[in-house]
């Protein structure tokens, strides 16, 4: 504690005067008489109506966007009048599969539809289980529900947020088909265990990579070292159109079928509009379009940039905060070799924080100017698990016993989630990762100030 103590005033009389009297020495904390020279207004968090630590309007804004470098090829298609899949969205999706190194790209609708016929196309359905994290993104799981299939939960671990590959096997079933390997936060997966556990139990691996555009483990960048990888090109995540996603893999047959599938069922390669061909297969219609295509072009030119943008100020912002007690930032498995880091998570544990509450805690470090928020809800014990097994489909598929919720609940509990979940993660988007080093030093200092505030806030809070 003392260390700590001693680092924090040292790095705070850096931070004085390097950030021009923002008024950020920690009187309060210990700090020597030396450091102790700003009037107590400008060292109390703003949450007890100091100055904050952060002006919330210069964080850059999402998504980006530059006319003049961006809109040309918008333009000529906007002016083309081919607006339905043509050879834009080609373009796109080559382009997509080369900056990832894999095969093929095929892009649709969204990330939750690239989920949905990526586990269509593997001939996963009613009467298979899949095995899909608890901390994930609820499209996740009702891809899984979509096709009539059972999502078993496992367990994260709670220092990578990721699933835990040590729990998986114990809920290998002869039902099992698939994993689901989600990259959640954009923080890579353990890429190397999940699919050795693959290999030897026989089950495809899908990879979730809806938030990990570009993140690598062992140089490989994920959703191409398991059987598929998806993503989303929404307008939140690092490659953003404000719709759409894609499948990817190396398996020319799977992609063909996947084609297909999101195609009426038409052969793959049929152009839009050829309704001659006739249809192959079973499918549904899932087509991305000519001008979403153009604008994930004039993403991809920045995407590779910004993802080591957002790398490096996540690690610089990690090394500026592990040693606050009670903060405990991300861990990345040793095979990582680059995050997408589509947001910055850390475990906030209130003991540290003289049992400062979580909300509290947000809501002074929003007071200070710096975006935060508490992260996922328990994905497996909502109520839409319970409506699906009450559902005609799902009583015609499964026996009795798999579809009793409370069996299901206990069958599916995931302590080290519900902690995460309902008591520690704190998590910052990926918009904030793309400021400065002294954008990254103020987050630090706002939590430093809140630390050194905890009984005040606390106190203030009661009255
Ligand atoms: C965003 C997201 C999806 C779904 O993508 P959409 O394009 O919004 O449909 C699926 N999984 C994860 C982990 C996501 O973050």
């Amino acid at each position: 504690m003392k260390q700590f103590l001693n680092k924090l005033s040292r790095r705070s009389f850096i931070k004085q005067n390097s950030l021009a009297g923002a008024g950020l020495v920690l009187a309060s904390a210990g700090a020597s008489s030396a450091f102790s020279i700003n009037n107590n207004a400008a060292q109390k968090p703003a949450i007890l109506g100091g100055p904050s630590a952060w002006s919330a309007t210069k964080w850059p804004t999402w998504p980006q966007w530059n006319p003049e470098t961006d809109e040309k090829q918008v333009l000529e298609v906007l002016r083309s009048g081919v607006w339905s899949r043509a050879q834009v969205v080609t373009q796109f999706e080559k382009e997509w599969a080369a900056a990832l190194g894999a095969k093929r790209a095929l892009a649709v609708v969204n990330g939750t539809n690239a989920l949905v016929a990526t586990i269509n196309q593997m001939d996963i359905k009613g009467g298979d289980e899949v095995l899909v994290p608890p901390y994930t993104f609820i499209a996740t799981v009702s891809a899984v529900l979509s096709n009539g299939a059972m999502p078993v939960f496992v367990d994260i671990d709670p220092e990578t947020f990721q699933i835990d590959p040590a729990k998986i096997e114990a809920k290998i079933t002869p039902r099992t088909k698939a994993i689901i390997a989600v990259h959640i936060l954009g923080l890579p997966a353990d890429m190397d265990r999940i699919m050795a556990i693959a290999k030897k139990h026989k089950l495809l691996v899908i990879e979730d990579a809806c938030q990990a555009h570009l993140a690598e483990y062992n140089k490989q960048k994920v959703g191409t070292i398991g059987d598929a990888g998806c993503f989303s090109f929404q307008n939140s995540k690092n490659l953003p159109i404000g719709e759409g996603g894609a499948i990817v893999s190396n398996n020319d047959k799977f992609m063909d079928r996947c084609f297909s599938y999101t195609n009426f069922g038409n052969p793959y390669g049929t152009a839009v509009g050829s309704v001659g061909t006739g249809s192959i297969m079973q499918g549904t219609k899932l087509r991305f379009t000519e001008y979403q295509a153009a604008i994930g072009l004039a993403q991809l030119k920045r995407l590779d940039a910004q993802t080591t943008t957002r790398h490096e100020n996540a690690e610089y912002l990690k090394s500026q905060i592990k040693d606050i007690p009670g903060i405990v930032p991300y861990k990345l498995y040793d095979n990582v070799t680059k995050g997408a880091f589509h947001l910055f998570p850390f475990r906030f544990q209130k003991a540290g924080f003289k049992n400062l509450s979580r909300d509290l805690f947000l809501k002074a470090l929003q007071s200070e100017g710096v975006p935060c928020a508490s992260g996922y809800a328990t994905l497996n014990t909502q109520p839409y698990l319970k409506d699906t097994f009450e559902s005609k489909n799902y009583k015609r598929m499964y026996p009795k016993e798999m579809l009793d919720i409370n069996q299901y609940n206990e069958r599916n509990k995931c302590p080290v989630n519900d902690q995460i979940c309902n008591e520690e993660a704190v998590w910052f988007t990926q918009n904030m990762l793309l400021g400065t080093r002294e954008d990254m030093k103020s987050i630090a200092t706002a939590i430093e100030k809140v630390y050194a505030h905890a009984d005040q806030i606390k106190t203030a809070a009661k009255k």
